[in-house]
């Protein structure tokens, strides 16, 4: 057993490796004390940063750990976004855009999290990642000359060993520009109580071959678990897609929806699988007997199609969640211009910073409206930077990038459902 005591905040960080490839650090803001037991993975290269005061507990039959200080380790990015929006345009690296999620217990989300980071970081990745005590959900991008390191790095996290990552169907490597790392409750906002409902119980995965067929065997329910938004540019043909702002929002309603379908067999699909991971078990608790979801989601099923040459049965795009907004999966383009009308499937950000509503967009309006979505926010944007400053101020944060795009401003779009 080892102790150390440390006073102070942020900059300093102890380093305490046990073998060559174990590091324990521990948090200022842990406030972990003398009486704390700290929760610890068996990591390789685990970090724990240290507080006021300290134990470390025996967790391995390594010799003595040894002591070091490390300074100044940086654990969040602070340059300014455009100047990363910037970078990311010019450069001419290649990177491969990737997602993926693990449904896991995570003891420690925030000790996770900083380890992540400072992997991550040295790789280059960029993306967005959610880490909660369920779990983790990450849409990233990797220089594609790191991404064997990056798969072996995740092979040595024991729950993160093999899974599945979900490559993107349309990739410019231009998804992201830089790495943020997130703790949240949950790495999907369901507003679920999990312990009332075995959340292992889900649905039956089925490939892309075996969706198809069963879609054409008929007598199915097909269930978007997306947003409206993002089933509004392209879906499985037939599929019921609710109009809902979020997933929390989207359980019962669909609930309400398929009451008479109870007996049938409910096939439901979501871009890479994880909002369906957690609703088929939902649905099963609530006595849906035949519940299937789509392995991989939409993103695994257009690799598949592909690869073995089947009927693609997904019309429009899949909306992602990352800067392009959306990849294409069959020619259709599905849906119209929120502001003329015209057939459009191009999802676009009112220019406005203190708007900033998605909605779909064609390229004449984006001219004409200088990329807004009303001609306040045309206005808007004509005056200085600072006046524009001001005028947000006191504005509630929150009308952020996903916030879901509904406004009366937009005469070809669908008014709120609430
Ligand atoms: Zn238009
Ligand atoms: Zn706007």
């Amino acid at each position: 057993m080892n102790s150390a005591t440390r006073s102070g905040y942020g900059i300093c960080q102890l380093l305490i490796s046990t073998s060559p490839h174990f590091h324990i650090y521990t948090f200022p803001h842990l406030h972990i004390s003398t009486s704390s037991h700290l929760h610890i993975y068996l990591f390789p290269h685990f970090h724990i940063f240290p507080s006021t005061h300290f134990h470390i507990y025996p967790l391995t039959t390594f010799a003595p750990p040894q002591i070091t200080t490390v300074c100044n380790m940086k654990l969040h990015n602070k340059v300014d976004k455009r100047v990363l929006k910037e970078r990311i345009e010019k450069s001419e690296e290649p990177r491969t855009t990737i997602s993926f999620y693990k449904y896991a217990r995570i003891g420690n989300p925030q000790v996770f999290r900083d380890h992540l980071y400072l992997h991550w970081e040295k790789l280059d990745v960029f993306g967005r990642v959610h880490i909660a005590t369920e779990g983790i959900n990450a849409q990233i991008s990797v220089p594609t000359s790191n991404l064997d390191q990056f798969k072996s790095d995740l092979d040595e996290i024991v729950f993160l060993r093999g899974v599945r990552l979900n490559f993107a169907v349309e990739d410019d490597g231009k998804s992201f520009y830089k790495l943020k790392l997130k703790v949240r409750d949950k790495i999907l906002a369901d507003g679920l109580n999990d312990t009332s409902f075995d959340v292992s119980n889900k649905g039956q995965h089925l490939t892309a071959k075996e969706w198809n067929s069963m879609m054409e065997n008929g007598d199915v329910i097909l269930v978007d678990m997306r947003n409206h938004y993002e089933s509004e540019v392209g879906h499985f043909q037939g599929a019921m897609t609710p109009d809902v702002d979020t997933f929390r929002g989207s359980l019962n309603v669909i609930d309400e929806l398929l009451e008479e379908y109870k007996d049938k067999n409910i096939m439901m699909y979501c871009t890479g699988g994880i909002r369906c991971e957690k609703a088929s078990a939902w649905y099963k608790h609530r006595g849906y007997k035949n519940v299937y979801q789509l392995d991989g989601g939409i993103i695994k099923y257009a690799h598949e199609v592909q690869d073995q040459n089947l009927d693609v049965k997904y019309r429009g795009k899949n909306f992602v969640f990352d800067d392009r907004l959306g990849e294409r999966i069959s020619n259709e383009v599905i849906a119209h211009c929120h502001q003329c009308g015209a057939p459009c499937d191009e999802h676009t950000n009112c220019l406005n910073v203190g708007c900033n509503l998605l909605f779909i967009q064609c390229e004449s309006c984006k001219k004409k409206m200088q990329n807004t979505c009303s001609d306040e926010c045309k206005e808007i944007i004509q005056l200085p930077e600072e006046e524009q400053r001001a005028r947000r101020a006191g504005i509630k944060p929150g009308r952020k990038v996903f916030k879901k795009g509904r406004s009366e401003k937009l005469a070809f779009m669908k008014p709120s459902a609430d």
